[in-house]
């Protein structure tokens, strides 16, 4: 088969890779019915987080599987299944108490940009639909992978509750797939922080009451002009940097939460300003298992559609062109199919 490795800063190479099969009893092959680009992908592919080797890519997948190991219980060929980038065996003590993304015998599923992809620890990772999905779920049902599981941990660490004020920093797919998450969980005012019109389009569209377009201290300013001069209940960082960070932390009232699911990339925290900010900090690697039997119902019952952020859908021999449109944000995410 032909997969996405990647060489280097901007190299994303579509190249022959030996087709995956079952090493482990416990593990599960899958064919993919569709695959994408995720935000954290373009930190390899900036060469702002270095590689040291020519490296397979991907790890937001869902598809039909195809063949189980001897021990796979719960999954069965012909099944749809939806799993998260971090296999997880469900059942140690990290995992039951629902941080699956950080279970003890975690692995990373990293090589989904493929037509054939090996799921570990099968039973504790993925979850089938009810059904083969229609053609049109897909989309909606790819995001439970990570975007969207990402985007509602976000919401759900930052404690968004019914009537409450959530503020969300960076308008990526994580971010907006945030505020259709806060939306769901009953935010009443939604304020999302974009200097893009096609992506405050969208953030309208999942629930979006306001739109701040300043960043840095100004950002602050506007969020806490909108929020009684105190900041918001909730703050929902979605992209990682020092400066979304400290946004985040600034734009938070009192006794408030920060939930971060951005990627951290050179965050240093100051000591004395996180004393006196007086709020609750939670994030990391969201635990998508968890949330992926509720996701997946609002999806089917279509509540929800979080597949809109795929702005972009390319053969995924064009893989590379899919890295290029994410890099120069001509797309917000694109989906790719084998
Ligand atoms: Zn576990």
């Amino acid at each position: 088969m032909r997969g996405a490795v990647l060489y280097g800063p901007r190299d994303v190479r579509f190249e022959e890779r030996e087709t995956p099969k079952v090493i482990k009893p416990t593990d599960a092959i899958i064919r993919i019915s569709a695959t994408c680009v995720c935000g954290s992908d373009l930190w390899p592919y900036r060469g702002i987080q270095p590689i040291a080797q020519p490296t397979p890519m991907g790890h937001e997948y869902c598809g039909i599987v195809e063949e189980v190991g001897s021990a796979v219980k719960s999954v069965k060929p012909g099944q749809f299944v939806i799993g998260s980038f971090f296999a997880s065996d469900n059942t140690c003590l990290i995992c039951k108490i629902g941080y699956q993304s950080s279970c003890q015998h975690a692995e990373f599923v990293g090589t989904a940009q493929a037509p054939v992809l090996r799921v570990p620890l099968a039973d504790g990772t993925l979850v089938p639909t009810p059904e083969v999905p229609s053609q049109d779920l897909i989309p909606n049902l790819l995001t439970l992978s990570d975007v969207m599981g990402t985007g509602w941990f976000a919401a759900d660490a930052a404690n968004v509750k019914p009537g409450s004020t959530a503020a969300v920093v960076g308008d990526g797919a994580v971010g907006l797939l945030a505020v259709l998450s806060a939306k769901q969980m009953g935010a009443e005012r939604i304020i999302v922080m974009s200097r893009h019109e096609s992506r405050q389009k969208l953030a309208r569209e999942f629930g979006a009451t306001d739109i701040v377009t300043e960043r840095g201290d100004e950002g602050v300013e506007r969020i806490k002009q909108l929020t009684n001069g105190i900041g918001a209940d909730s703050v929902l960082e979605c992209v990682g940097t020092q400066q979304s960070m400290m946004q985040a932390i600034q734009s938070t009232r009192r006794g408030g939460y920060v939930g971060y699911v951005g990627v951290p990339h050179g965050v240093e925290l100051n000591g004395e300003q996180l004393f006196f900010a007086h709020v609750h900090l939670h994030g990391g690697p969201a635990p998508v298992r968890r949330y992926l039997p509720e996701l997946i119902k609002l999806v089917w019952d279509r509540k929800i559609n979080p597949g809109k952020v795929f702005d972009m859908t390319l053969p995924l021999d064009q893989v590379a062109q899919a890295y290029r449109a994410m890099d120069e944000r001509r797309a917000i995410k694109t989906l790719l199919r084998p």
